[in-house]
């Protein structure tokens, strides 16, 4: 009886899958925590107008990241520079701007729609956003106002995670489904169903997803075939059910070791080169992490997603990888279209979960993303970073306000982070002219492993994923 299961402890869950059920006992204090943060969304409402005359992007306020048609009376027009029009979603998959998808988690998700607003105005001309709302993490009303008030994605994604059943090929948290995701997605219980796939189109499409995805159920790399062959079947399906207008994405999850190892990587690109009627895909894969929000340096993994990225950028199939972070933007050098994070670390990648027990007392870390060094260190460590010579001060929104503050700011850390990694992804289009993107991602790496391997840092805080990633370009 699932229903009667209990949640797991909040504490474990933070690191894991982030569900709104797990986060009720931290609220309180987070909302303390985060007044600076929320001071922002308290700000009055004001707006840029759109490049094609038919809209206001809203950059301030309760209604940040929405476009409107009209104006509402007496509000203030910013005379800055206008906002890009957001591509369609098909201009987005064939378009040349890399994808940035921006994942909502259970935390701040009520900040989100106002960072995406904030990277539109500034760098939607490089990028385009899309937006992913997991449907067993929240109501429905509430998952599809936000991607309604995200309205400067060009892909909204109503991501099902079918995989949460898998829990003997992933290495998922206790109980994967908490008791409020059961009700949420209910077609988490009803996979016997003659029209199960068809019930898990309909959870998306009714929250307004506009990329639908296939199931995505996790493949066994111990059953190779048969977990191939069912998931194509599915997917099958699914596509079979596709109405005029509507987009499918191929959605698959992938232990590291389809990736890592070499027999099973030519198979599973086989099968994806073999079955061209998707010509979307959205891949999910779970390695093992040492540490939070520290890449992965696996040599084999990187090959890996390099390769599956090759295959993807040769054929013209446009390829996601939600949930990866930076390892998702590296892997634009090799042909990913795309990637996905959010604020927690959950959402930087779909890490193997690993008990870790939390400390009575113990603080969340203070993590400070570091764009020259491509690497998120410990806030002690950004104050040793920071006076190293040729360091450059960030200048996003938020960074101010996070250090003006007297008690750090989880949220606003977390804002620089994600603001941060949208400039990257923009400057990775912005840099193509000399070997393409590749050449792009190229430099930015080169110049982070020369800057930082003169930095004086703790063996925490030292980006070794940067020597891995060097010799993987
Ligand atoms: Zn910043």
């Amino acid at each position: 009886m699932p229903h009667e299961e209990p949640d797991p402890m909040p504490e474990d869950l933070l690191n894991w899958l982030e569900d709104e059920d797990s986060l009720t006992d931290v609220v309180d204090e987070q909302q303390l925590e985060d007044e600076a943060a929320n001071a922002y969304l308290d700000a009055e409402d004001e707006y840029v107008p759109i490049d094609d005359g038919k809209g206001y992007l809203a950059v301030s306020g309760t209604e940040a990241g929405s476009i409107l048609s009209a104006l509402p009376p007496g509000s203030t027009v910013t005379e800055t520079a206008s906002a890009p029009t957001v591509v369609s979603r098909d201009s987005s998959l064939t378009g040349d701007r890399p994808i940035y998808l921006v994942h909502r988690g259970g935390r701040n998700a009520e900040l989100l729609p106002w960072v995406m607003g904030e990277l539109h105005h500034k760098k939607g001309r490089s990028i385009a956003i899309g937006a992913v709302a997991n449907l067993p993490a929240a109501k429905g009303e509430k998952l599809g106002g936000f991607l309604r008030q995200a309205s400067v994605a060009a892909l909204r994604i109503a991501d099902p995670q079918c995989y949460r059943l898998d829990e003997k090929v992933l290495r998922l948290s206790p109980s994967p489904i908490g008791k409020r995701a059961w009700g949420y997605a209910p077609y988490l219980s009803t996979t016997e169903d003659t029209d199960w796939v068809l019930q898990v189109l309909d959870a998306q499409r009714a929250i307004g997803a506009n990329l639908l995805l296939t199931p995505g159920r996790a493949l066994d790399p111990d059953t190779p075939q048969a977990s191939l062959d069912s998931a194509f079947q599915e997917a099958d399906e699914a596509l079979a059910l596709t109405e005029r207008g509507e987009r499918l994405a191929l959605n698959l999850t992938l232990p590291s070791r389809w990736l890592s190892s070499e027999a099973l990587r030519n198979r599973l690109l086989d099968q994806i080169l073999d079955q061209d009627q998707f010509d979307v895909l959205y891949i999910r894969i779970q390695w093992a992490q040492a540490k939070a929000f520290a890449p992965t340096e696996d040599g084999d993994l990187l090959m890996g997603i390099k390769r599956l990225s090759n295959l993807c950028a040769d054929e013209g199939r446009p390829l996601l990888l939600p949930q990866t972070g930076i390892t998702g933007w590296f892997a634009l050098a090799h042909g990913a279209a795309g990637y996905g994070l959010g604020f927690s670390g959950s959402e930087q990648s779909f890490a193997e979960y690993a008990f870790r027990r939390a400390r009575k007392g113990q603080q969340q870390a203070q993590r400070y993303f570091e764009k020259q060094m491509l690497h998120t260190v410990d806030s002690s460590a950004h104050d040793v970073v920071r006076s190293s010579q040729g360091y450059v001060d960030c200048t996003c929104t938020y960074c101010p306000q996070l250090f003006r503050n007297p008690t750090w700011s989880h949220a606003l850390a977390a804002l620089h982070h994600l603001y941060c990694m949208g400039e990257l992804t923009a400057r990775v289009h912005e840099d193509s002219a000399r070997g393409g993107r590749h050449g792009a991602v190229r430099r930015i790496v080169a110049n982070a492993r020369r800057w930082s391997s003169e930095l004086p840092l703790g063996t925490n805080d030292v980006p070794r994923h940067l020597a891995s990633w060097d010799q993987a370009l």
